[in-house]
């Protein structure tokens, strides 16, 4: 039903410099407050679904060749990416960037958006801190000396200083150990959990996102080869063989 969903995505084609088909009608919906994930693994689609969805795709030369995408019931399939950001949707890119040289407050501070109140933004701040102590006790050092972990929470702070209502992230996990995966995974599942912040999650660490999230989508070659709740696809002995580890 529309009218739950704060984004959904209806047969999304994708085309790379006009020739290469990214992604071949993809549909995905995100129900309001809930945590999904896109799982499958590398060239599969899932960061080109994202970019599809917060408008970055046209920075990379490509380009949405049909579908829609509606977000709190507005077609945004066309609208340049800054309005999105506007409407509040959040894209935390692969990679997590963030200013090397500033401290992670200052980091915060670039990252809010134009016209946001010192009050607000400080507001802001406290909560982030309050989620990630760890980055409460690094707030006045040097970014780039931060640990991976650090950083990646720093991305996520970054965010969510911007007060989205869909957050979607991109391998939160990439090259973490293990036990800072589960504590920042903690860590979005709670926030998702105290604000009802919807979140999209790219993940190719499957067994990790499953474990917080309701639903999750497989995505291979470019399209969805399974879509169900977070404990049928962790039962499932094709998931299990190819992408938990098991068998
Ligand atoms: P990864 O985890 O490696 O990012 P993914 O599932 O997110 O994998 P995509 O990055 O979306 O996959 O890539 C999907 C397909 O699109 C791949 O074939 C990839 O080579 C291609 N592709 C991605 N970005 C570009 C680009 N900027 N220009 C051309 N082709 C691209």
């Amino acid at each position: 039903v529309e009218a739950q969903n704060i984004l959904s995505m209806n047969s999304i084609e994708v085309l790379y410099d006009n020739v290469l088909l990214a992604i071949k009608g993809v549909s995905v919906q995100v129900p309001k407050g809930e945590m999904i994930a896109l799982l499958g693994s590398n060239g599969a689609g899932k960061s080109t679904t994202l970019k599809a969805i917060s408008g970055l795709l046209k920075a990379e030369r490509g380009r949405i060749s049909r579908g829609e995408i509606k977000f709190e019931g507005t077609d945004i399939t066309e609208m340049l990416a800054q309005k999105r950001v506007e409407m509040g949707i959040c894209h935390v890119i692969e990679g997590r960037r963030v200013f090397e040289h500033l401290t992670p407050d200052e980091n915060l501070t670039a990252a809010a958006p134009m016209g946001m109140s010192k009050a607000t933004l400080n507001a802001e701040k406290e909560k982030i801190y309050s989620f990630f102590p760890r980055l409460a006790e690094r707030k006045n050092s040097q970014a780039g000396y931060l640990s991976g972990g650090e950083q990646q929470m720093l991305a996520i702070g970054r965010a969510l200083v911007t007060q989205p209502s869909l957050l979607m992230l991109d391998e939160p996990s990439l090259g973490l150990a293990p036990f800072l995966v589960e504590e920042i995974f903690g860590i979005i599942k709670q926030i998702n959990q105290e604000q009802g912040l919807s979140v999209l999650l790219v993940e190719q660490n499957a067994l990790a996102a499953l474990e917080i999230v309701s639903e999750g989508y497989l995505i291979e070659n470019g399209r969805v080869v399974m879509h169900g709740a977070a404990d049928a696809l962790k039962a499932n002995s094709d998931i299990q063989e190819f992408y938990l580890g098991g068998g």
